[in-house]
C-alpha cells in the first residue's frame, strides 16, 4: 500500500491550488489578486486541521457557527500570526455578546433586528462591528438573507447604527451541483454586484459598499470573474485531508 500523504503536506498542497486557481481567475478577469481574499471555511474540521490550514499560511478563517467559532478561537488564540475569524452562518442574538469579540467580519448580517440588537451590543461594549448584509440572491424564502427589496432600508438602518459598519454585501448561488450550473452561478453574482453598484448609487448613505463575499468551491472562479473580493472556501482545501 503507497504511504498515504501526510495531512499537513495535503492542506498546503491544497492550498496553494486553490491560491492559484484564484490568481488564474484574477488574469483572467484582468484584476489584482490582492484585491481577493480567501477565507478558509474550516466547519468541516478539528481545531487540529484547522491550524494546519494557518500554519500553511491561510490567515482568514471562517465558521458557520458561532459555537464552533468560539472554540476554535480558543484553541488557536496564541498562534502567530493570529488568525482573522469571519462568520458566514446565522448569528443568534443570544449569541451576540460572546461572538462579537471574536470576529473580524461578519458575513451574514441577515435582518433588521439583528443588526439593531448588535448595535446595542457594540455601542455597550464600545466596539464597532463590521459586517457585510447578506442577501437571499436566489430570492427563495426557505434561503436565508434579506430579499434584494429590503436591503436598502437595512443599510438606511444601518447608517443610524454608530457601532455597526456595513462594509458589503454578501451572497451565495442557489444551484444545485454540477459543472452546467457555473452559468447560472455566475448569473446571480453578476445580480449581487448590480445590486451593489445600484445602491451605492441610490442610497446616500451607502458608503463603502466595496466588499462583495461571493463564492465556494464549486464557483468561486465565476464569483471573482464577476467582482467578489472575498471567497469563502471549505470542501477544496480539505481534500485528503481527514478532519
Ligand atoms: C460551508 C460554507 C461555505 C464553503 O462551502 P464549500 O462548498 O465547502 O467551499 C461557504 N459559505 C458558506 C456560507 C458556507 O456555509
Amino acid at each position: 500500500m503507497a504511504a498515504a500523504e501526510d495531512p499537513a503536506d495535503r492542506c498546503r498542497r491544497n492550498l496553494a491550488t486553490v491560491r492559484d486557481r484564484v490568481a488564474e481567475a484574477c488574469r483572467r478577469a484582468g484584476r489584482d489578486p490582492a484585491g481577493v481574499r480567501l477565507v478558509g471555511v474550516t466547519k468541516y474540521v478539528s481545531a487540529a486541521a484547522t491550524r494546519m490550514l494557518l500554519d500553511a499560511g491561510c490567515l482568514d478563517l471562517a465558521e458557520s457557527r458561532p459555537q464552533s467559532l468560539w472554540i476554535k478561537a480558543r484553541e488557536l488564540a496564541s498562534h502567530e500570526p493570529p488568525p482573522r475569524w469571519h462568520l458566514i452562518g446565522h448569528l443568534q442574538r443570544n449569541k451576540i455578546r460572546r461572538t462579537l469579540p471574536l470576529v473580524d467580519l461578519l458575513h451574514s448580517l441577515d435582518s433588521l433586528r439583528l443588526l439593531e440588537a448588535i448595535e446595542a451590543e457594540a455601542a455597550a461594549a464600545g466596539r464597532v462591528c463590521e459586517a457585510l448584509i447578506e442577501v437571499n440572491i436566489a430570492g427563495d424564502p426557505g434561503r436565508t438573507g434579506v430579499m434584494e427589496a429590503e436591503v436598502a432600508a437595512m443599510l438606511e438602518a444601518a447608517a443610524r447604527a454608530r457601532h455597526v459598519r456595513v462594509l458589503g454585501l454578501m451572497g451565495m448561488a442557489a444551484v444545485p451541483d454540477g459543472p452546467e450550473n457555473t452559468a447560472s452561478a455566475r448569473r446571480q453574482f453578476a445580480r449581487l454586484r448590480e445590486l451593489r453598484d445600484d445602491l451605492a448609487r441610490r442610497v446616500p448613505t451607502a458608503t463603502g459598499l466595496g466588499e462583495l463575499s461571493m463564492g465556494m468551491s464549486g464557483d468561486f472562479v465565476e464569483a471573482i470573474l464577476e467582482g467578489a473580493t472575498l471567497v469563502r472556501v471549505g470542501s477544496a482545501l480539505w481534500e485528503g485531508v481527514g478532519e
